[in-house]
């Protein structure tokens, strides 16, 4: 049986009604709910680039810079 990681119970539990799923950035993941609380869970299969350990590969932090948005205030229609 398939086991993911239930947020509500905060452990790992064996997911029912499993169904596999694919992600926009081609990754395989698995689609189910807990047996004990039936949450939806959801876990994240191997994908094409390389399994996915334990480990956090991708070192991204998300801290303000390259964070570019334009600032475009557009009025409303105000007359
Ligand atoms: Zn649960």
């Amino acid at each position: 049986m398939v086991q993911g990681y239930c947020m509500k119970c905060k452990e790992k539990r064996d997911m029912v009604k499993t169904e596999e799923v694919t992600m926009k950035n081609m990754r395989k993941a698995m689609k189910g709910s807990c047996a004990k609380c039936s949450t939806k869970m959801f876990k994240i299969l191997a994908g094409p680039g390389g399994p996915t350990g334990p480990k956090k590969s991708s070192k991204k932090s998300k801290k303000g810079a390259a964070y570019k948005k334009k600032s475009k205030k557009s009025k409303k229609t105000q007359k």
